[in-house]
């Protein structure tokens, strides 16, 4: 196996699981070389990826780290830029499979770049789906690109999509989350130490609130309606707190293919890194009488309302998807703050559409990624003022 790579976010929790899989199958004697690698502003983590992986070139995001990160990169070998351009250069740089591994809608213009070269994308980012949606997909078929999803549920689908003009529906299976069996007033007093303790993966702080409140599942609902051409109605959810079936897909002769696994994201990583192919990587292994049984429930609405938002969002269109997420965005941030109470985050998303939609801010679907830009811009100012609204309450 030949592979030339970039990893996008390398010091997040993907980027890291993305480093042990390289590591793993170099071992087992594959060649893959990194082309660039890429940071928010974690410079120790920087330099241990570029101490492990020997980039040609590594990025950071933020300009005034230039300084410091030059000089923690001192001797290594690997050239630096700082700044959006830099990210963009480092996720255009050649590379024939570039992770995207970039939490937010920051992730959007760097993977873009990528998608332009025609790459193949390994997309963990789901918010540049919910983002810019069908501008998204539609770039990547006109550049060449292919989409390789890295989220577990849709890399499953992804696995057992065999004949994609017979699936009937979808079903994505959630976890619950660490508040899965929750009272209320339980959940109105989460601190973000609760919110981000989940049961089964161990993620970054963004998503991980994500699996919390469900607005996780929402946004795969999106992610999995525009990278799958699927209708809101023929994507299902169901609670499945083993987390060991990643998702199911329902062919219309009554057949149900699904993916199992251990939860382990070094999985679908694998996957998408050996793919066509498959090959030897040290993860987790499933031991199926050990688990004895697996079940499966039927979300709580009530408490988990994201999934609802999400699914509206849908059939609103994609300036509404944009919207919702930057305003989730927002709404999780302030909270991680300490800012915002946890049932806080999904009014603040509520309220924040309601009133986009009420000024014909969401009507229309952005046919550019500029217009993309805006729309996530006016939700932002939005979602900070009734954020902050709420927390003075
Ligand atoms: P983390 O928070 O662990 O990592 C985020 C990465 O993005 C870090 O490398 C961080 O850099 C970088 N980053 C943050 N802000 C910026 C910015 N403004 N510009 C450039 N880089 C930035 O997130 P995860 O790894 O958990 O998640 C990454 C993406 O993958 C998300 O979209 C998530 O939804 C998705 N995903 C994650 C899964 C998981 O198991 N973790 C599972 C499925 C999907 P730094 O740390 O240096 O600041």
């Amino acid at each position: 196996m030949k592979r030339r790579v970039s990893i996008l976010g390398v010091t997040g929790s993907v980027g890291q699981s993305t480093i042990q899989v390289i590591e793993d199958l170099r071992s087992g004697g594959a060649d893959i070389e990194v082309e660039a690698v890429t940071a928010g502003a974690n410079i120790p983590a920087l330099l241990d990826a570029c101490l492990r992986l020997r980039p040609r070139l590594a990025a950071i995001a933020d300009p005034k780290l230039y300084s410091a990160a030059k000089s923690a990169l001192v001797g290594t070998g690997v050239e630096l830029g700082a700044g959006a351009a830099a990210l963009e250069g480092a996720a255009a740089a050649n590379a024939d499979w570039v992770m995207s591994a970039i939490v937010g809608a920051a992730g959007l213009a760097p993977t873009m770049a990528a998608v332009r070269r025609g790459a193949v994308v390994a997309l963990a980012n789901k918010e540049c789906l919910v983002c810019a949606g069908p501008l998204f997909t539609e770039a990547a078929e006109r550049h060449g690109a292919k989409l390789l999803p890295v989220d577990s549920e849709h890399n499953a689908i992804f696995q057992v999509l065999t004949h994609p003009e017979r699936v009937e529906k979808v079903t994505l299976t959630a976890s619950g989350g660490p508040f899965r069996t929750a009272a209320p007033e339980v959940m109105a007093s989460a601190t973000p130490e609760q919110a981000c303790a989940h049961p089964r993966w161990n993620m970054g702080r963004k998503i991980s609130v994500d699996s919390a409140t469900m607005m996780n599942k929402g946004l795969e609902v999106i992610e999995a309606a525009y990278l799958f051409g699927l209708s809101r109605e023929r994507i299902d959810v169901v609670v499945h707190p083993e987390s060991v079936v990643h998702s199911f897909v329902h062919y219309v002769d009554g057949s149900v293919l699904a993916q199992l696994g251990a939860p382990d994201m070094r999985i679908p990583i694998a996957y998408a890194l050996t793919w066509p192919d498959r090959a030897q990587v040290a993860t987790q292994r499933l031991d199926l009488a050990r688990l004895g049984a697996l079940t499966f429930e039927t979300p709580d609405a009530e408490r988990f309302p994201a999934l609802a938002l999400c699914r509206d969002a849908l059939s609103r269109g994609s300036a509404a998807t944009t919207a919702l997420s930057a305003a989730n965005e927002v709404a999780v941030q302030a909270f991680l703050d300490g800012q915002l109470g946890f049932l806080d985050i999904c009014r603040t998303v509520e309220a924040s559409l309601g009133e986009l939609d009420k000024g014909g801010r969401i009507a229309k679907s952005p046919t550019s990624f500029d217009e993309v830009a805006l729309v996530d811009q006016a939700a932002r100012v939005v979602a900070r003022r009734i954020a902050g609204s709420l927390a003075a309450a």
